[in-house]
């Protein structure tokens, strides 16, 4: 059997033509430890390797590595059966600008057609991408959080272990959305996978979209022009859905007011499984009566969405048990539910109600007081 270490030296000694290849390697500690010492190093040595990456757990036995390679060694990695590959074989180069201008302009000019990369883990799982390249954004200023006035703005190619341990979210009401990140995935992926990636990627289980919608987001673009556009309207126009070359560089939204309390939950089957169901929600109570809520959906539906029938409903209305579930019964109404081999529509329906349920009334508990 030919080792992974072979596999590599002889990239090292090849022509770096075609690119290919995203690695997620699943295998047995004493493959993974060989796979993390060899790609280590060739990561870190070897110019033609013109991105990699590599995030590994060796107590975990989970890895996931990111390597271009050529076909060749696509072809030999068969011979290893432990290497999962996905060819991209229409991959003529990959570019690594040093600012978003550059970045944009590679993609307009060609030649060819171009892509955007981010961490790489939705573009990796394509069994075919449509690009004859891929512009990779993680180099061109991207990835940091900060606070403006009374907002915050990520970079969207900050990591979503980034958005989950930045001391800006802290003690600021929002723990919520530090729980929507660590709900992503493992921590192997969330150090490569981006919040800009999460949220326009069209990955239809990401976790993310829900939290940022009751936060009221909005997408900073460059492309032919620069422009702002609501989270929630990129989702709705999402059927002729494109960003048409446009980069989204920031994500912004202003904190929630002081009394206002943000919930979010991702039902899943297990801890590191995708979701059936992400729901967020954020309200404002004054007493016992809700002044404001938002509350969206995600992974469950065909798009993440905000409820906006049940938001206007809950307006001015007690927290109290019966109009709570008056209320969940109302937000499920005209919902297009998923139907699939993870959750049954029925089985789904049940339990956005139950969730819903359950995160106005820890909102109510939290929030108001008796006034
Ligand atoms: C094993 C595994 C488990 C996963 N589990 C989860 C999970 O539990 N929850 C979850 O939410 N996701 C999960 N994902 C999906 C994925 O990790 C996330 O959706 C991730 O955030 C995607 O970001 P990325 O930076 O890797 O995107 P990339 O793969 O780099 O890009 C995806 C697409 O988005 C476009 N894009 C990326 N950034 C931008 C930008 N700034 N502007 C314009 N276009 C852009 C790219 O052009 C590309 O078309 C999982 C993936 C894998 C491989």
């Amino acid at each position: 059997m030919v080792s992974v270490r072979e596999i590599l030296q002889s990239q090292a000694n090849n022509k770096f033509n075609n690119l290919h290849c995203q690695v997620f390697n699943l295998g047995t500690q004493k493959i993974i430890k060989e796979v993390d010492q060899a790609a280590g190093e060739f990561i870190e040595k070897c110019p033609k390797f013109r991105h990699g990456r590599k995030e590994i757990d060796l107590h975990s036995g989970l890895a996931c590595i990111m390597l271009f390679f050529d076909l060749e060694m696509l072809e030999m990695s068969k011979n290893l059966c432990v290497v999962k590959g996905v060819a991209m074989s229409a991959l003529r180069d990959f570019k690594r600008p040093s600012s978003v201008a550059e970045a944009v302009a590679m993609v307009r000019e060609g030649p060819g057609r171009g892509g955007f990369i981010a961490g790489g883990t939705t573009l990796g799982l394509a069994r075919m991408l449509p690009y004859d390249f891929l512009v990779d954004i993680t180099g061109v200023g991207l990835n940091k959080l900060r606070k403006v006035g009374d907002g915050i703005r990520i970079g969207a190619a900050a990591t979503i272990q980034q958005l989950a341990t930045s001391p800006l979210l802290h003690n600021s009401g929002l723990e919520f959305l530090i729980q929507a990140a660590l709900s992503v995935a493992t921590r192997q992926i969330r150090n490569m996978a981006t919040v800009g990636g999460d949220l326009v990627s069209g990955y239809p289980v990401a976790d993310l979209p829900a939290v940022f919608l009751v936060l009221d987001a909005q997408l900073s673009l460059t492309g032919s022009d620069r422009m702002e556009l609501s989270l929630r309207d990129f989702f709705d126009s999402r059927v002729s859905g494109s960003l048409n070359g446009a980069l989204v560089t920031e994500i912004s939204f202003p904190v929630p007011p002081q009394d206002s309390r943000g919930f979010f939950v991702k039902f899943a089957r297990t801890e590191n499984d995708v979701a059936l169901i992400d729901l967020a929600c954020l309200a404002s109570l004054e007493g016992r009566h809700f002044k404001w809520v938002r509350v969206a959906l995600g992974s469950t539906v065909l798009r993440p969405s905000r409820l906006l029938a049940l938001e206007d409903f809950l307006k001015g209305k007690p927290a109290e048990e019966q109009v709570l579930a008056q209320a969940a019964k109302l937000a499920t109404k005209d919902l297009s539910i998923l139907d699939n081999i993870r959750g049954s529509r029925p089985y789904r329906m049940e339990m956005i109600q139950v969730l819903l349920r359950r995160a106005l009334l820890n909102c109510a508990q939290r929030g108001g007081g008796d006034k």
